[in-house]
């Protein structure tokens, strides 16, 4: 039997902001549990719901180094035990982040906790899965303050890049103040970057969690092949290429898969009229009136309708929305968007809405229940992105039927099949320059065969429909990985 620990900072259904959540909720659900045992630890967040809380029970709590109060609850929930570090002092408030500074500290604080807590829970794992920075001086400790305890030892770790975007970057001073690490690991080719320039003083130079995580792991992944590849340049790297470039022969890329329980449009309870593909056409007309209903948009499912559901950030490819808005709104469509995130797109969104009252519905904000009526209700979404790492929102898109309209690059290259109109095959649009236009482009070839050619755009849909995006063969990937290391 296999031991392992993802360590993370969100997971379905306890707190989500991202795609993160998702991968950290469903994954460890999909292995076999005579094979392997997984479990999952996270930040006990007061945001955590109380339904959850309540059923939690306290398994330890202890002083880590003599003065910091570490508590760990343990909750069983379908079949996976899940822990939360607890230190009120770090993880009160309404949100899972703060500003990166504090954050910095508090998951400094988590990373160290897990493996302070892992000997006197009864529980030593093999692997120790972390993802992203929030984790990511797991691997640092284990093999520096830790190395010497014979409970650590042979203990194996993997780095989950899910955006390089994020690392967890600040100078050496504060993130040796909050990390208490060694000196030896804030030098160039380990925290910080082969690149510094070392005439600054030590303490002014840059420091990045994440790069911890790179050099200290076994084995780095990240969320699809070309992401995998893309993290390598320059372009796409956040000044990690270096490290990624050097380490290549441990860095895989394994696709995200989506939990085909919760997004599944047959059993769906959010949704106005489940679906499935033999019956998905009407069905989803009634799930569109619906939608455009509840949103006060005019009912009426021959209008071609978009949808945006998305962090609203510049990752998101947003500006290209902009450009095109008073173009796309000349035409004959509707356009949904949910998101929160930038006040800029925020506002922007708000502007668009009140400009074309009968074509923009924007909700601002997040709804888990209301994302799964988007995904049933609307024509195609669009995914415009200027980096995706794998992108879940276009996975969701295909399982519901919703034609996917992608720039084609990182997870989204991967998992949408661009239409060809010369052998009617492709699950989505796909366009290659990161320019507004082609987005335009992309969505005028959607519209027109939703509007003049029924059965070209059915196809599509049915195609995108029978597509499996379920964890089972990028599970299979991992396990793999477990298994050899
Ligand atoms: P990222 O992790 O970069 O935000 P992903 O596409 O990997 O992007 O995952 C986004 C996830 O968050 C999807 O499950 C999507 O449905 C969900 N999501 C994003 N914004 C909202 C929102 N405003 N309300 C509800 N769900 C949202």
């Amino acid at each position: 039997m296999r031991k392992v620990l993802f360590a993370a900072s969100e997971c379905v259904p306890f707190v989500k902001t991202g795609g993160l959540a998702d991968v950290v909720g469903s994954l460890p659900k999909v292995f076999d549990k005579s094979e392997f045992d997984i479990r999952v630890m996270l930040p006990m967040y007061e945001c955590i719901k109380d339904q959850y809380k309540s059923q939690m029970q306290t398994v330890y709590y202890f002083q880590m180094d003599n003065i910091v109060y570490v508590g760990v609850m343990k909750l069983e929930l379908d079949g996976i035990t899940y822990y939360f570090i607890d230190n009120k002092q770090y993880f009160s408030g309404s949100k899972p982040y703060f500003d990166l500074f504090t954050d910095l500290e508090r998951f400094a604080y988590f990373s160290k906790a897990v493996l302070s807590a892992l000997p006197l829970i009864g529980f030593r794992p093999d692997i120790i899965h972390c993802h992203d920075w929030q984790s990511a001086l797991i691997p640092v400790y284990l093999n520096t303050v830790f190395q010497g305890d014979p409970f650590f030892q042979g203990i194996r770790t993997i780095m989950t890049i899910h955006n390089i975007r994020f690392q967890g970057t600040w100078n050496v001073g504060h993130l040796q103040y909050v990390s208490r690490l060694p000196h030896e690991v804030f030098e160039p080719t380990k925290l910080v970057s082969p690149f510094q320039d070392t005439s600054l003083p030590k303490s002014d130079w840059t420091a990045s969690m994440l790069r911890g995580g790179l050099v200290y792991s076994d084995w780095i992944t990240t969320v699809s092949n070309s992401y995998a590849y893309e993290i390598q340049t320059p372009q796409f790297s956040d000044g990690l290429d270096d490290i990624l470039l050097c380490r290549n022969q441990r860095l895989k890329g394994i696709v995200n898969g989506l939990d085909y329980q919760i997004w599944n449009p047959e059993t769906d309870a959010n949704i106005a009229e489940t679906y499935n593909i033999e019956n998905f056409i009407a069905k989803r007309n009634a799930n569109k009136i619906a939608l455009q209903k509840e949103l006060g948009l005019n009912p009426d499912p021959s209008v071609f309708t978009l949808g945006i559901v998305s962090r609203l950030t510049d990752q998101k490819g947003l500006d290209l929305v902009d450009q095109i808005m008073d173009q796309l709104c000349e035409t004959r469509m509707n356009l949904v968007v949910l998101g929160t995130g930038d006040p800029h797109y925020e506002n922007m969104f708000r502007h668009y809405q009140s400009k074309y009252p009968n074509k923009i519905a924007a909700i601002i904000g997040y709804s888990e229940e209301l994302s799964h009526r988007i995904y049933a209700g609307v024509d195609a979404l669009l995914v415009p992105s200027a980096f995706e790492p794998c992108g879940l929102t276009q996975l969701i898109s295909l399982r519901y039927g919703t034609v996917p309209i992608v720039h084609e690059i990182g997870g989204l290259k991967d998992t949408v099949q661009p239409f060809n109109q010369y052998d009617n095959t492709g699950t989505g649009f796909g366009f290659k320059g990161y320019h507004s236009q082609e987005l335009m482009d992309r969505i005028n070839h959607a519209m027109y065969l939703f509007y003049n050619d029924k059965a070209t755009w059915n196809g599509i849909q049915k195609r995108a429909m029978e597509q499996d995006w379920s964890w089972k063969n990028s599970c299979e990937v991992y396990r793999q990985l477990y298994l050899g290391m």
